[in-house]
């Protein structure tokens, strides 16, 4: 375990930090003795729960004209938060798990925006909802979406997920 104050590792059994004197509490002793049992498999229903907030935030703050940063800060943190909360702990493992499927929400959650954007400008024409998210794929592979634009918006996106979720592996490093 670590001090609460200055985060220093403290030998087994020891009642005070050696560096900065603070007391251990018993909450930490507690602690020790019975370490809370992680649960995965709740862990990852967690954290989809989670990730799935934070993609249809990222898509309907998108809708309503705000750009993604609020959404993805969001979307790190309750990927996360979820992962805790049901798997009652957040292992290293957990932290692998909830990133990855950061990614991957929010990579889904962006793609479901330019789905968005792509039938605003052709619903004048008959399309649908439908028929705008099928034609996505030939849109990527013939040139038909500005790269440039993507690749800024996602990474943005990606900043701003990353900005949300290293308060919370770094919290959970220190409990470590
Ligand atoms: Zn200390």
């Amino acid at each position: 375990m670590n001090c609460e104050h200055c985060g220093t590792m403290l030998a087994e059994g020891s009642t005070v930090c050696s560096v900065c004197g603070t007391a251990v509490t018993a909450e930490q002793i507690e602690a020790v003795r019975n370490p809370v049992k992680e649960n995965v498999g709740l862990g990852i229903l967690g954290a989809l729960i989670g990730a799935l907030i934070g993609g249809a935030s990222i898509v309907g703050l998108n809708l309503i004209g705000y750009v993604a940063s609020i959404s993805g800060v969001l979307m790190g943190f309750a990927t996360l938060k979820g992962y805790e909360l049901l798997g009652k702990k957040l292992s290293k493992k957990g932290i692998v798990i909830s990133v990855l499927l950061m990614i991957v929400v929010t990579f889904a959650a962006n793609m479901v925006c330019i789905g968005i954007e792509v039938y605003n400008e052709f619903k004048v024409y008959g399309a649908t909802l439908a028929d705008s998210f099928a034609i996505l794929p030939e849109l990527f592979m013939n040139d038909g979406i500005d790269f440039g634009a993507f690749f800024t918006n996602l990474g943005m996106l990606y900043a701003f997920v990353a900005l949300g979720a290293f308060f919370i592996i770094r919290d959970a490093f220190k409990k470590v």
